[in-house]
């Protein structure tokens, strides 16, 4: 154990014969199926499957940004659930996700920069309108 943290699974997992679901994908969306399908639709075995190692992609090398002011109104509301979410899980899997909710600046160094910061705005805007 390093870090306070209790590992949340053992060293060598044994597969089994079978498996209710088997999901190929140790990231984001594996992780949360697998979760999910158990805890909400009555699935008693999943097998994760990963190539490398869990959170070998995206998932372990993001920027780490939890925000809800992303380019298209339509996506809006996926991330605003994302930041109601984080702090929800960390309790339901009594677990430290390190979510910390603070305040994010975005700076602009270019015209295109600019614009793209702009775009979010604007989108932002017109989703506080309900539009
Ligand atoms: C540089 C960067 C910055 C980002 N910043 C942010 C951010 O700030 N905020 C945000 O919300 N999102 C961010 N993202 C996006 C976010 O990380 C992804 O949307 C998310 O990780 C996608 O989850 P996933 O499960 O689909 O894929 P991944 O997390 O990439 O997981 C896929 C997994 O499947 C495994 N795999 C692939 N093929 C096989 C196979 N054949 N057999 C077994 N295993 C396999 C891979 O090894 C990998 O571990 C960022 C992404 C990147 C790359």
């Amino acid at each position: 154990m390093s870090g306070g943290y209790k590992p949340l699974w053992g060293k060598t997992p044994r597969l089994k014969s079978s498996y209710d679901t088997v999901i190929i994908d140790g990231g984001l969306h594996g992780l949360a199926t697998a979760y999910y399908l158990t805890r909400n639709h009555g699935i008693k075995t999943v097998a994760v499957i990963e190539k490398r190692h869990i959170g070998y992609g995206g998932a372990g090398r993001n920027t780490g940004i939890v925000r809800a002011n992303q380019r298209t109104k339509e996506n809006l509301p996926l991330y605003d659930e994302g930041l109601k979410l984080w702090p929800k899980l960390t309790a339901e899997l009594d677990f430290s996700l390190m979510f910390n909710n603070c305040e994010d600046l975005n700076l602009a160094n270019s015209t295109a920069g600019i614009n793209v910061l702009r775009f979010e705005g604007a989108a932002c805007k017109k989703s506080d309108r309900g539009t």
